[in-house]
């Protein structure tokens, strides 16, 4: 592969086909930080204006660490893996402690903080301080495993890490931010999973794949894992226009966002199925159902309902509380009937 043409071809292309993303009209450290996070496992259309509001409402990374994490969650709510606003929030605290406010500008140094990653430490040193630092996601793993018919599995340890070699090999002196960006929008929006345009691509020339007209067989992997089927169960119960919701806490899947309680009541309490909510999560596939209830004594004699963990909310003030996705759902419903 003639390395310079490459960049050369790949770097125009991004100045003329770039999608203009709110993220991209910027060079701060934090907002990249922001986007990147969010953009993990979840599509750009989706982000964006989740993006808009995080912005307004936390616009440094002082404003951020100060928050309080229910306010942080609440900003999150509806994005899915909350893990990921938990660390947010965590690494602002550790930047404002340990680097005096002040995002290093180095991916090695930003690996140190909390849930900054290997590729969300190269996006934001490349793209924020054009350090030449490269970075592999799933979109460059698809665009590189193409360009060089790679037969190893992508999932494993050793293809990763020739991936993570290209990606430093590849690296052009200057424009680094924008290679790598260029790399990620290709695989979005040239190299796509199925049917990539490739009479379009502007590195055709260079792809082993293409030349071989057998873009479909890459990237292999090794056999996909199954999804695990979860039934679970969530209960309305309502006393004096107030429904009870319950908060998730230590290793509790959605710690800090809070659920509609999963309480072992007794069967032969009167009970009424009133939602069906399926929801994928990470491996899980959550068949949840709901149940509306009578909150009559025996719920309340349950000594679980003296922990701080319960409380009970009026209808109209469930808008302001953090749920997860598939409780979401049951809040949504509970404030349209
Ligand atoms: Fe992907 Fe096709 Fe471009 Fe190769 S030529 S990198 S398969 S879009």
């Amino acid at each position: 592969m003639n390395i310079p043409q490459f960049q050369k071809s790949l770097l125009r292309w991004y100045s003329k086909k770039a999608r203009d993303l709110p993220w991209r009209r910027t060079r701060d450290p934090y907002a990249i930080w922001v986007s990147e996070i969010m953009l993990q496992q979840t599509q750009v259309t989706t982000v964006i204006p989740y993006y808009e509001k995080w912005m307004k409402k936390f616009p440094t990374l002082q404003s951020l660490a100060r928050a309080p994490l229910d306010s942080v969650l609440h900003a999150w709510a509806g994005l899915g893996y909350y893990r990921r606003a938990r660390m947010l929030h965590q690494g602002a605290q550790e930047v404002l402690k340990n680097w005096n406010g002040k995002i290093p500008e180095r991916a090695s140094e930003l690996q140190k903080i909390p849930g900054i990653g290997r590729y969300t430490a190269g996006a934001i040193a490349s793209i924020a301080f054009e350090e030449k630092s490269p970075l592999v996601d799933g979109n460059v793993i698809r665009v590189f495993s193409r360009l060089k018919a790679l037969r190893s599995p992508v999932d494993q340890p050793s293809t990763l890490r020739r991936l993570w070699k290209l990606a430093e090999d590849l690296l052009p002196d200057e424009s680094i931010g924008n290679f790598n960006q260029a790399l990620m929008e290709l695989g979005s929006q040239v190299c796509t999973p199925q049917n990539p345009r490739c009479e379009t691509c502007p590195v055709h020339g260079h792809c082993k794949a293409y030349r071989a007209q057998r873009q479909a067989f890459y990237p292999v992997r090794l056999l996909k894992e199954k999804m695990i089927k979860l039934r679970e169960r969530a209960f309305l119960i309502e006393k004096n226009s107030r429904v009870l919701i319950q908060k998730q806490t230590g290793k509790d899947r959605w710690s800090g966002l809070w659920i509609f309680p999963n309480l072992n009541l007794e069967e032969s309490l009167r009970r009424r199925e009133v939602l069906k909510i399926k929801h994928g999560f990470t491996k899980y596939l959550i068949d949840l159902r709901v149940y509306q209830t009578q909150a009559d004594e025996k719920i309340f004699l349950m000594p679980k309902m003296l922990s701080k963990k319960f409380r009970w909310v009026k209808r109209e003030d469930l808008k302001k509380i953090a749920f997860p996705s598939p409780h979401q759902k049951i809040a949504n419903y509970l404030l349209a009937s």
